[in-house]
């Protein structure tokens, strides 16, 4: 069993100096494809969806699979639903078996975010083990249906945030910093390093109470990334990077086998495709060989269980 608490993971990374990738996915090929490269590398991974595909794939479904391709891997791993600002939506994923759920509520002010994503903690916690994650501040850019023009940015207040984290009881925080999602339109996007080493102090200088959560992973340098790491930053959101992965994939490989009718072999491209993206980011945060580390001892059990089947 190594399907993992979010917060439990993260803690880990955080205390220990690395961070877990949370790719997002649109389908069953990318699911498998980031698993499979995590597994390879034994890394802790975060499979995330967003809202349409969440809604279009359904979550009962996405959960199904995800539990039968993690279940039986032996790396820590969790499904995360992303940037959601609809409390039904996020209670349907909950109850169908999404281990982290993202309660989006940038968009309001800070005492109504405070009460929506409380309510998704309180109905989260009482089903169990299933941790939340809250935003302050907006990340610019586009995500799915949460769109923001970079003029209405308003990044991350730090004299608020532990107030944030402790009326909301988020298990995971993510501060706007000025990351961005989509495409960065600028070369050296202005990523506010001071802001989140002076968040990271306020919300987890004593012990982690909430992980720090970095969004618009895709496009970032790696030198920018490396310094994210270092501050505190425990999960990466990677999106549009694997966007790309698939669909150039797939375009390239129909392109030239146009008289070629075999799926199989364009879903064979395009996961491959995935997994060289989750390779570099797993090289860029440093998770690999931490799946033992950052699964506790549910992971490691799983995980000797499967090595001693595979060496068998
Ligand atoms: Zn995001």
């Amino acid at each position: 069993m190594s399907v993992n608490s979010a917060k439990e993971m993260l803690v880990v990374a955080a205390t220990r100096g690395f961070a877990v990738g949370a790719f997002n996915i649109t389908n069953i090929i990318q699911m498998e494809a980031v698993i499979e490269a995590a597994v390879a590398r034994r890394a802790p991974v975060i499979i995330q969806t967003s809202v349409t595909p969440t809604k279009f794939l359904r979550p009962e479904v996405i959960a199904a699979a995800f539990r039968a391709v993690a279940e039986s891997s032996p790396v820590p791993a969790c499904l995360h639903l992303d940037h959601c600002d609809d409390l039904a939506l996020c209670k349907r994923c909950a109850d169908a078996g999404y281990t982290n759920i993202m309660f989006d509520g940038s968009k309001f002010d800070f005492d109504e975010n405070v009460r929506l994503t409380r309510e998704v903690v309180d109905y989260c916690h009482g089903l169990g083990d299933i941790t939340v994650e809250g935003e302050l501040g907006t990340v610019t850019g586009v995500e799915d249906q949460v769109r923001v023009a970079e003029s209405e940015a308003e990044l991350c207040d730090p004299a608020r945030s532990l107030e944030f984290v402790e009326r909301s009881g988020v298990d995971l925080f993510a501060p706007a910093i000025g990351t961005a999602h989509g495409v960065y339109l600028t070369e050296n996007p202005k990523i506010d390093f001071e802001r989140f080493e002076k968040i990271n102090k306020i919300v987890n200088g004593q012990r982690v109470i909430a992980p720090l959560i970095v969004h618009g992973g895709t496009g970032l340098k790696p030198e920018v990334v490396r310094r994210l790491v270092a501050l505190g930053g425990a999960k990466f959101n990677v999106s549009t990077d694997l966007k790309y992965a698939l669909i150039d994939a797939t375009y390239e490989y129909i392109s030239t086998h146009r008289n070629e009718y075999n799926p199989g072999k364009i879903d064979i491209a395009a996961k491959r495709a995935v997994m060289e993206r989750v390779n570099y980011w797993i090289d860029m945060l440093g998770c690999e060989g931490k799946a033992e580390l950052a699964g506790g001892d549910r992971c490691g059990t799983a995980a000797s269980q499967n090595g001693a089947a595979a060496s068998a």
